[in-house]
Order: structure tokens, then C-alpha cells, then sequence
């Protein structure tokens, strides 16, 4: 760099490092976090498919003809009494969720929570307080946040509740419950997550979640805070998969 001494080289290096690390943590030049365009529909579609598609009454996952899935009619009663399910569980939609979960991509994670706020956020009954699915200590510490708090953020923001990470705790790994038949699992319910013993008698929660497939992880959630005095309970969840996949 000629006519630079060597002070100002530092500096410009220096503010070209501290440029691209801002770039990464604010992108002023990327597109859409479903489709990656700048100019795009994807928001109106979303919503617009969230108001039209026919949907299981109880759970929210995508049916042919209105009614309940097959799932919910084996229901336990620790189930939320109802969940809403802003979108189907691809393309798109499930790249997003993936980036959020296995690759960092907080972004992806506001855009949806504010689509959550904009759709099924609108529809809720207005809760005491909002909770995040939570993650195993474990997972947490090696993920480094959990993704629900992230997708509950702009709900809390909008409804203007509180989101609280200290009422609920994940206590057993479930993921390999999937595997287990549906009596198994019902032995296993209500060791996988702990609700606080205080602060939750009476009150009206919802949940939030990312993704729901059985539903069963929003069973054992709902489990626990029913025993310990929850009243009403809802769920949020970005995405589900249709019925009997
Ligand atoms: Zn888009
Ligand atoms: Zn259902």
C-alpha cells in the first residue's frame, strides 16, 4: 500500500477485519432466510398456507379432510389442548429449521419466530407465560442456545409475556423414544422433563417448539407442567409433518 506508513496499514487491515466481522454477525446483503432471494413471496405464501391448509384439530399436522389424526386419538392428557402449526415440515421451510438447529443460523430462527408471531401468534389465547421446549444441559452446552428460545422471542415480544427457561427442565435424552413402542414411551412419561414446584399452579402456558412429529415430546412437557398445576396448556410449533408419514 504506497504512500501508507505503517500505522495506517494496521488500521486498515484493522477496519477491513472488523467490516467482515460485522457482515457476519449483521448481513446487510443477504436474501430471504426460506428461498435466499431479496425480492420474494415466501412470507405472504406461508401465512397464506397457514390460514388455508386443513389441518389436524388438536395437533396441527396437515390432513386430507378436517378432522383429528391418528396420533391424536391416542392422546395421554398431559397433551396440550391445543397446537398450532404454522407450516409443513419441507423444502424450504426444513432447510431453514436445519440451519437453525445443526449449522448456527440464528437468523433463520428470529425470521420464523417473527412468522410464528404473525400467524399462530394471533391466534393463541393469551398465555401467563411462554416456555421453550427445553433442550438436555448436554445438547445445550454443545449447540450453544436452544432454538426454541430463539423461535419464542418475537412471541413473547408481541404478546407481551414473559419467556421463562427456569419452569421447565429436560432431564432424560428422548430422542431414541421414537423407536419405542407407544406403551414404552407412556412408562418413560414424566422422567424426561421436571417443572418448577413453584410459580406454575393455575397459570395458562404456551410452548414453543420447532418441529413437531409424534408430538410426543409436547406430551412429556405437558405432562409435567400439568402435574405441577399448569391449567391451560398451548403449543407453537414452526413445522410438522403430514398425517401417517
Ligand atoms: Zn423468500
Ligand atoms: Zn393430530
Amino acid at each position: 500500500m504506497p504512500g501508507l506508513n505503517r500505522l495506517e496499514v494496521y488500521f486498515t487491515y484493522l477496519t477491513q477485519w472488523l467490516n467482515q466481522g460485522l457482515d457476519l454477525i449483521y448481513p446487510t446483503d443477504i436474501g430471504c432466510v426460506l428461498c435466499g432471494k431479496k425480492a420474494c413471496e415466501c412470507w405472504e405464501l406461508v401465512l397464506q398456507a397457514y390460514h388455508t391448509d386443513i389441518r389436524c384439530d388438536r395437533c396441527g399436522k396437515l390432513l386430507s379432510k378436517p378432522g383429528i389424526c391418528q396420533d391424536c386419538t391416542l392422546r395421554s392428557p398431559g397433551f396440550p389442548d391445543r397446537v398450532f402449526t404454522l407450516a409443513l415440515y419441507e423444502g424450504h421451510m426444513r432447510e431453514a429449521l436445519h440451519r437453525l438447529k445443526y449449522r448456527g443460523d440464528k437468523r433463520a430462527g428470529l425470521y420464523l419466530g417473527e412468522l410464528l408471531a404473525a400467524g399462530p401468534g394471533r391466534e393463541v389465547l393469551k398465555p401467563d407465560l411462554i416456555i421453550p421446549v427445553p433442550l438436555h444441559p448436554k445438547k445445550r452446552r454443545k449447540r450453544g442456545y436452544n432454538q426454541a428460545l430463539i423461535l419464542g422471542i418475537s412471541l413473547a415480544q408481541t404478546l407481551k409475556v414473559p419467556l421463562k427457561t427456569n419452569m421447565l427442565y429436560r432431564v432424560a435424552y428422548t430422542h431414541a423414544q421414537a423407536d419405542l413402542g407407544r406403551q414404552e414411551r407412556m412408562l418413560n412419561l414424566g422422567k424426561a422433563f421436571v417443572a418448577a414446584p413453584h410459580g406454575l399452579g393455575g397459570k395458562n402456558v404456551l410452548l414453543i417448539d420447532d418441529i413437531l412429529t409424534t408430538g410426543f415430546t409436547l406430551e412429556l412437557c405437558g405432562s409435567a407442567l400439568r402435574q405441577a398445576g399448569v391449567t391451560g396448556l398451548q403449543a407453537v410449533c414452526v413445522a410438522a409433518g403430514r398425517d401417517g408419514r
